[in-house]
């Protein structure tokens, strides 16, 4: 729950949900350039597949020529080197024909993976930079949706789309042409019935896109909810709780909805085939009946018949794809624009243009008037209401309060988790917001009640800390943490894996390893989560000495929840309902018998592990 309330905040501007998720993403011109920018790097190689396109279109032409001249000339004249030439063709133009589409496919894809991996690029940047409000917005799983399935989409675009308008381009106009050229008359009846093939055809494709991009969405549904269930803590929540069977409901209900979209795109699929099927007779029987009488009129030979079948035949596929270019640009379009939404998200915590790196911290904090509220200053409660206190180097902040009373929030705020609603927090007179971030991160460290750990070795999580720490001193921070020992008697040592999340770690040895951590990044500054419930007394006397060795002259901020620590404070900070209902040293606190003195007794007394007086 605590950490959920740590990486709260409000949301970014624009709001990252209306825009991505809405159906029909409207686009503009800009939009559309953005998108054409993006091929740009790729103009030489798009140019080449246009010219192969083009070669491709013109070899296609000639197969029916062939029958024409075997129609028309070789079998009447009884000509066989004629007839063998012929046939010797009509097996290497395809040959040839399939050699430049090889090539052709390969540079597709080039182009297509190359923005692809160019997107990725740019999206993973800018999402890496964006503030913890939008992670505890947004659910892993879109996400990584947006990341690698919409990327993916684009791949689809640039063969699809572009590469294939050149294509069909290329093979209408050059059909176009040589239909002309065979007989104009027979090529406007050809023409004209197009219209027939095309308008149901148009019809059928509207109405599978759409039903794609429905199925696109409860697919994205389908993986989120496995994305929550099949991670660790959801797993675990559904088996505590005994929630198999209902899961497996509602998953049901996922499943069955994409299976019935599936089924409705296919069987729209066959309705279309059917459609081409019914008609494609009637086109060949008009260009024969009317060919016939041009035969018989002498204006066109038998041959010039066959070949004009095989050339319309040819020209009903490209110009179904062309009309329906549109629709295909604006699934592509609507794609680009949520990933450029992504792209131009603005973080919500950034540096201020004239931020200042802040070299050698000294580790003076100051909270002026803080005040904070979840989403925004306009809209829900004050978390936080116009809290000010003061931490000099070197000294140890404890803060107390009830649940909820906003202690997570404070600690939060002064490592820019989030920004305060009003007011500011200083660190060495310096507003937070004109220091770096990421100088402000070098000079403090964060040690939460749930560490987390990467799946990878323990040097490597340790590492993580400090890339270019050595050996020695990997092992010399573990030591501080008293975790070293338990790490050498593992059998892989520090090369030992940790699972996902560090799972086979016990909670107190996990802690240890982020406090090791913490040691080796050094910092002036540390802000601390103490919260140990979930340990046992003696795992929870490691973590204890371990802490109280890195807070050593360092600021500190610590939320309380130890005796040891809140004697062991300068000053305590009482929250209550985001009030600092209190402030001064335990002493003095005590003699207040306010709050402090209540909690004092009911909690921190009782709380003290019987192993604290041990180390
Ligand atoms: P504490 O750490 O003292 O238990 P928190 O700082 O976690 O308290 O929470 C203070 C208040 O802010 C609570 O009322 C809590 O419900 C609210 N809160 C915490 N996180 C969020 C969030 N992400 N969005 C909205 N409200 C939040």
């Amino acid at each position: 729950m605590r950490m959920g309330g740590m990486y709260g905040g409000g949301m970014p501007p624009g709001g990252i949900h209306k825009g991505p998720d809405s159906p029909k993403a409207k686009w503009s011109e800009m939009d559309f350039a953005r998108a054409f920018k993006l091929f740009k790097p790729y103009t030489r190689l798009l140019g080449l597949i246009l010219l192969l396109a083009l070669a491709s279109a013109l070899i296609g032409l000639v197969p029916p020529l062939l029958v024409k001249e075997v129609v028309d000339h070789a079998i009447p004249d009884g000509n066989k080197d004629l007839l063998l030439e012929m046939v010797l063709l009509m097996v290497l133009l395809p040959v040839a024909a399939g050699l430049l589409g090889v090539w052709q496919n390969h540079l597709n894809n080039k182009v297509g993976q190359s923005v692809m991996r160019d997107l990725r690029h740019k999206l993973f940047g800018n999402l890496q930079r964006q503030s913890m409000a939008f992670y505890t917005h947004s659910r892993s799983g879109e996400i990584i949706q947006r990341l690698t399935g919409d990327v993916q989409a684009v791949q689809g675009i640039v063969t699809g789309t572009v590469v294939n308008a050149i294509t069909q381009a290329a093979i209408t106009i050059t059909t176009a042409v040589i239909l002309i050229r065979l007989n104009w008359q027979l090529a406007l009846i050809a023409l004209v019935i197009l219209p027939l093939f095309i308008w149901p055809v148009r019809r059928v494709s509207a109405t599978r896109k759409r039903l794609r991009v429905e199925t696109q969405r409860a697919r994205g549904e389908m993986s989120a909810m496995l994305g929550d269930l099949f991670g660790i803590s959801g797993a675990m929540l559904t088996r505590l709780f005994g929630r198999e069977g209902y899961q497996e409901q509602r998953f049901g209900t996922f499943n069955e909805k994409v299976m019935g979209l599936e089924l409705r795109v296919n069987l729209v699929g066959r309705w279309y085939s059917m459609a081409v099927g019914l008609l494609a007779p009637l086109g060949t029987a008009v260009i024969f009946w009317y060919g016939g009488v041009s035969v018989m009129n002498n204006s066109l030979t038998v041959g010039g018949i066959v070949a004009f079948v095989f050339y319309a035949g040819r020209l009903y596929g490209p110009v179904t794809t062309l009309l329906n270019l549109h629709v295909e640009a604006a699934t592509a379009m609507g794609i680009f624009v949520r990933l450029f939404e992504y792209m131009d998200m603005e973080p919500d915590i950034k540096d201020a243009p004239e931020a200042q790196e802040l070299y050698n911290i000294a580790g003076r904090v100051e909270y002026r008037n803080v005040s904070f509220r979840y989403g925004g200053s306009s809209q829900g409660k004050h978390a936080l209401r116009s809290i000010s206190f003061q931490a000099e180097p070197g000294e140890l902040v404890a803060i107390v309060g009830p649940s909820g009373a906003g202690k997570t929030t404070l600690i939060g705020l002064l490592a820019r988790l989030h920004d305060p609603t009003e007011g500011v927090v200083e660190v060495d007179g310096k507003a937070l917001r004109m220091i770096t971030q990421s100088s402000l991160r070098k000079g403090l460290a964060f040690v939460t009640q749930d560490s987390f750990l990467f799946h990878a070795t323990i040097r490597e999580n340790l590492q993580f800390a400090r890339l270019d720490a050595t050996d020695a001193e990997l092992e010399q921070a573990c030591r501080d943490a008293y975790i070293h020992d338990m790490i050498a008697g593992l059998p892989e040592g520090y090369d030992t894996m940790v699972g996902e999340r560090g799972h086979r770690l016990s909670g107190g040895e996990r802690q240890r390893l982020a406090i090791a951590r913490a040691i080796l990044r050094n910092p002036r500054i540390l802000v601390l989560d103490e919260a140990t419930s979930h340990l046992d007394s003696e795992s929870e006397a490691y973590v204890q000495a371990a802490l109280e060795r890195l807070m050593l002259g360092r600021t500190t901020l610590v939320i309380a929840h130890r005796l040891s620590t809140i004697l062991a404070a300068d000053r305590i900070l009482v929250l209550e309902e985001g009030r600092l209902a209190e402030q001064g040293t335990h002493e003095e606190l005590l003699a207040q018998n306010g709050l402090y003195a209540r909690l004092y007794r009911t909690q921190f007394l009782k709380s003290t592990p019987k192993s604290e007086a041990k180390l």
